[in-house]
């Protein structure tokens, strides 16, 4: 029995390294494990699911492929595809998680989050990501014409590259409290997320015990994945890309 978490991929036409290491990722780890955990930023963007490009046909007939064998795929939306609707997730054969999720895992109630959200400090971020999360907004935007879509998530991200070149490194990471506070609410121990590109174990003080907080890595330079099994702590791991 194994889960998989992975987060933070950022798949894209320019990245087909990227694309390569994560079909062989299900292929040498994910292909018969329990379940598949990925958590936000799958994709570099979103604009719909009536894009159907071939990178993501590729990908969900891939996943399709996977779950078909036996593993229950999740997904969570990152802030760069929180655009992904339930008809790609029928095609990749995946379930779509909601931010927050507390699962159990192996008899351990562990909070699943994408990780955006726990940046407060980056108080200007939160308000853009509060109407991105809009679903009125969203509903608005889907009803435009793909073309349209296209164009706005060139500039949305050109936008993005500019603002985060100025930001103090600390604005982009997680704020403590935050992370406690999260924790508190549903009373759990551990918590699991992707988002700061910042793989590592953190050991903290939540609900007045010792709790664990496992950041997901990027694929970028390596490859990264959160393996768990039953009755032993979580294992972070990598190789080269
Ligand atoms: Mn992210």
């Amino acid at each position: 029995m194994t889960t998989l978490f992975i987060s933070d991929l950022h798949l894209e036409e320019s990245r087909p390294d990227i694309t390569d290491a994560f079909l062989a990722f299900l292929k040498d780890r994910a292909m018969g494990v329990e379940r598949l955990y990925i958590l936000g930023d799958f994709f570099e963007a979103w604009i719909g699911d009536d894009e159907r490009t071939p990178l993501q046909e590729t990908v969900a007939s891939a996943l399709r492929e996977v779950n078909e064998s036996g593993t229950e795929i999740f997904l969570m939306h990152g802030n760069r595809d929180f655009l992904i609707g339930e008809a790609f997730c029928k095609r990749a054969g995946t379930t779509l998680l909601d931010d927050p999720t507390v699962v159990d895992l192996y008899g351990t109630p562990t909070l699943l989050m994408h990780g955006d959200s726990l940046c407060t400090a980056d108080v200007e971020y939160q308000k853009f990501r509060a109407n991105m999360r809009n679903p009125q907004w969203q509903q608005m935007i889907l009803a435009r014409p793909l073309e349209d879509r296209q164009q706005m998530a060139r500039q949305l991200r050109e936008i993005s590259m500019a603002k985060n070149q100025g930001k103090a490194e600390t604005i982009m990471d997680v704020t403590p409290e935050e992370v406690v506070k999260e924790m508190e609410a549903p009373g759990v121990q551990r918590l699991i997320h992707g988002h700061t590109h910042r793989p590592a174990i953190h050991d903290l003080k939540a609900n007045g015990k010792p709790a664990r907080r496992f950041v997901l890595g990027d694929w970028d330079s390596h490859v990264w994945w959160l393996q768990v099994v039953p009755g032993e702590e979580p294992e972070l791991k990598n190789h080269p890309l």
